[in-house]
């Protein structure tokens, strides 16, 4: 295992953020990880591991180890004719998994395609996207503790998902890797249209047969193949590109609300946009900063993606700390029209 110094991190985070970590480390084998935990770069350091760092925003040099997790391999543990069970190994690439599945006609992780990232750092915030959550398929994950070394399974209920939450953000933050995932997927037909947009996206009639690029689509979902090109179609045409403009994806959650808040509101702005799940209302975050004004407004080298006002963006060389300056005044303002306080989704470093 080689250990640098000093290294750059620009390359290694989404928002594009120039930034130097005291020490660096890439772990490719699960072998390596004891002796990754007995260095002593990392007993006697802060540390922070790292995906497809597409969730996080540095504020500043990395006092401390940053490790790659970049462990690979995917596997299928078991399967009947029903379901099939697999593992697939942290530092796999998220959409690859995506496709792995896909490819077979495994059901279950489609509607989560091209979601930036790692494997491993999916249960983190339990990834979410057209109406589902990794939450629908993990079955365990395992996780070495960093104080031990010592390896533990949680299920799928141990690790406490919730809506971009789990408990690797709460009671156990910072305190264990995640080296790999176990999914439960379906061979049995269970394609997810509960988002509208999707359903509109797959039910537009094609205009034109001959014309494969006459913008109708007309696919009828019959293999989660489908609805994965659907959703990456969708995303492209609505997100920002990383590779062409820093971001993180959302950098705000979505706020949750009372009925009777939600009521409060609707006087104001009857036309609020919101969601109900579970009997609990949720404001699209991207609503809120969008009518408080900010959706693609620019503040010097940072600003608000102009096709979705939940993205903030990095438009060149920008420091973290612009970024949370941007942050800050969408928060305040947000707060002073809607009396509705906004979260980062984004892990603040
Ligand atoms: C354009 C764009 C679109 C996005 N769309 C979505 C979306 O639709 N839905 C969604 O949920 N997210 C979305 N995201 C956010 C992001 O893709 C996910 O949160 C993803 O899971 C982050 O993976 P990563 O490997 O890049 O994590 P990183 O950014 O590398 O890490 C994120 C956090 O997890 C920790 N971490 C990472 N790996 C491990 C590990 N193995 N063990 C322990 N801790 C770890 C890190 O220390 C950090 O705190 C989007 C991001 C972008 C840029």
């Amino acid at each position: 295992m080689k250990i640098k110094q000093n290294y750059n991190l620009s390359k290694l985070n989404t928002f594009g953020v120039d930034v130097n970590a005291k020490f660096f480390v890439e772990v490719k084998k699960e072998e390596e990880i004891a002796e990754l935990f007995s260095l002593p770069e990392f007993k006697d350091n802060k540390k922070i591991f790292l995906g497809g760092g597409s969730n996080v925003l540095f504020t500043k040099d990395f006092d401390g180890i940053v490790i790659l997790n970049k462990l690979k391999g995917i596997e299928i543990l078991e399967q009947d004719e029903e379901t099939v069970t697999v593992r697939a190994m942290g530092g796999e690439v998220w959409h690859d998994l995506v496709v792995f599945a896909v490819n077979r006609g495994y059901w279950g992780i489609e509607n989560l395609s091209l979601i930036p990232g790692t494997v491993g750092a999916a249960p983190m915030q339990n990834i979410g996207a057209y109406g589902v959550e990794l939450k629908n398929t993990l079955v365990s994950v395992e996780a070495y503790e960093l104080e031990t070394g010592i390896k533990k399974i949680f299920s799928g209920e141990e690790c406490e998902l919730g809506y971009r939450d789990s408990i690797f953000k709460n009671k156990l933050k910072e305190k264990y890797f995640i080296s790999a995932i176990t999914l439960k997927l379906s061979k049995i037909p269970q394609p997810n249209l509960s988002y509208k947009i999707l359903r509109e996206f797959l039910e537009k009639p094609a205009r034109n047969a001959s014309h494969s690029d006459a913008g109708g689509n007309n696919i009828q979902a019959r293999n989660p193949k489908d609805i994965s090109d659907a959703v990456a179609e969708i995303r492209r045409s609505k997100l920002p590109d990383p590779k062409i403009v820093g971001n993180a994806g959302s950098f705000f959650k979505n706020v949750f609300v009372t009925k009777e808040q939600l009521q409060k509101l609707q006087e104001s702005y009857p036309d609020i946009s919101y969601f109900e799940e579970d009997g609990a209302f949720k404001i699209p975050a991207g609503w809120l900063i969008e009518h408080a004004g900010w959706k693609g407004k620019r503040e010097g080298r940072v600003g608000v993606h102009d096709k979705q006002a939940l993205v903030l963006v990095n438009h060149g060389e920008a420091t973290g700390a612009e970024i949370i300056e941007l942050a800050n005044k969408i928060i305040k303002c947000v707060k002073d029209k809607f009396d509705l306080t906004l979260a980062p989704e984004v892990n603040i470093v």
